[in-house]
């Protein structure tokens, strides 16, 4: 079993775009950032510190590695709730070397009196920490190398403006159109030697919900039920394979009905509010907000308004329900 662990580590690793250049889609984020490499590396200096922001899936770890990668510097990988104290991110801080990148996921859960001494650490690269307490206390000021920070987010929102305004880099990823993530497809069968058509890879493509993460994720389910491997793997197999993970064909899971489903059953389409829905599906809000919300709404079956969420016509239409049923 731990053999298995490995070897899906090492597919992960090998799919992961390694270098720009190797990323697909997102051509604005890429030309931007490729312009703050070069004038970092033209100036001799560690890169601007840089915020990415957006929906789980679409990128934002990848592009850290890939910043560190053409950057030529080492990365340390950690997370908001990781660092509990003070001490844990001066830790963290004082062992980066020049130009070096520390990358903290969910950096909107970093503990707020964390959040307070980074903010120096970022400005000034030194890092004032209390020693002692009662009469003895007193602060020493550790001066650190100039590091880059990079913070990934699925929740802007909850970031505070201190934090948020001192990224002088801000980068928001959206999700991506079906040409990217057939590219997407494409590229990892490659990795993962199977042989998957064009019709194949643009079917898990439409069906991936705008999520190169999800690409994947479909591309290895449908590489385990193909189990005919006199041919290549295409649209109908797609369609047999996902039909069975009830991913339907606009790419909406069985999360993502039954929330549509439960707001028009139970709430006449809405509208109502996102904790209620969450208790329905036995899911906590945040998840539904950061994970099924924010493409339910990018593709029109829902709406957020003041007084919560509501089904659109469109959310009737794909449920090929009418309006106005009530159960
Ligand atoms: P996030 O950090 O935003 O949750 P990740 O960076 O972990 O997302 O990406 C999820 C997976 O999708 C990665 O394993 C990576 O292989 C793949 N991926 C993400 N973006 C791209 C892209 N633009 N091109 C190719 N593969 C990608």
């Amino acid at each position: 079993m731990e053999v298995k662990i490995e070897q899906e580590d090492g597919i992960e690793k090998r799919i992961r775009p390694s270098y720009l250049n190797e990323f697909v889609g997102q051509e604005e984020v890429r030309s931007r950032l490729q312009i703050l490499i070069d004038a970092a590396k033209a100036r001799g200096d560690a890169l601007s510190h840089v915020l990415f922001h957006g929906p789980p899936g679409l990128g934002k770890t990848t592009l850290s590695l890939i910043l560190a990668k053409e950057m030529n510097s080492s990365i340390t990988q950690t997370s908001g709730p990781a660092i509990e104290k003070p001490a844990d991110l001066a830790g963290l801080l004082t062992a980066l070397e020049e130009g070096d990148i520390l990358f903290i996921d969910e950096i909107h859960r970093l503990p707020k009196n964390v959040e307070e001494y980074l903010y120096q650490a970022m400005e000034d690269f030194t890092l004032d920490i209390m020693i002692d307490s009662g009469t003895t206390a007193r602060s020493v000021s550790i001066s650190l190398k100039p590091f880059t920070l990079v913070g990934a987010t699925t929740k802007t929102g909850l970031l505070s403006s201190p934090l948020r305004t001192r990224f002088p880099f801000n980068v928001r990823m959206d999700f991506y159109d079906d040409t990217s993530l057939t590219n997407i497809a494409l590229r990892s069968s490659k990795v993962m030697d199977v042989d998957l058509s064009k019709s194949g890879a643009k079917e898990i493509a439409i069906r991936s919900r705008g999520t190169p993460r999800i690409v994947n994720n479909h591309l290895k389910w449908v590489r385990d039920c193909h189990t005919h491997k006199s041919h290549s793997i295409e649209k109908k197999d797609v369609e047999n394979a996902l039909h069975m993970l009830a991913i339907d064909s606009k790419g909406l899971d069985e999360m993502d009905n039954k929330i549509l489903r439960w707001i028009i059953d139970h709430h006449g389409g809405g509208p109502v509010g996102l904790k209620s829905i969450a208790i329905a599906m036995g899911e906590d809000p945040e998840t539904i907000e950061t994970v099924q919300e924010p493409y339910l709404v990018m593709q029109g079956y829902l709406k957020r308004g003041p007084s919560g969420r509501e089904a659109t016509n469109l959310a009737y239409n794909h449920l090929g329900l009418q309006k106005n049923r009530r159960s």
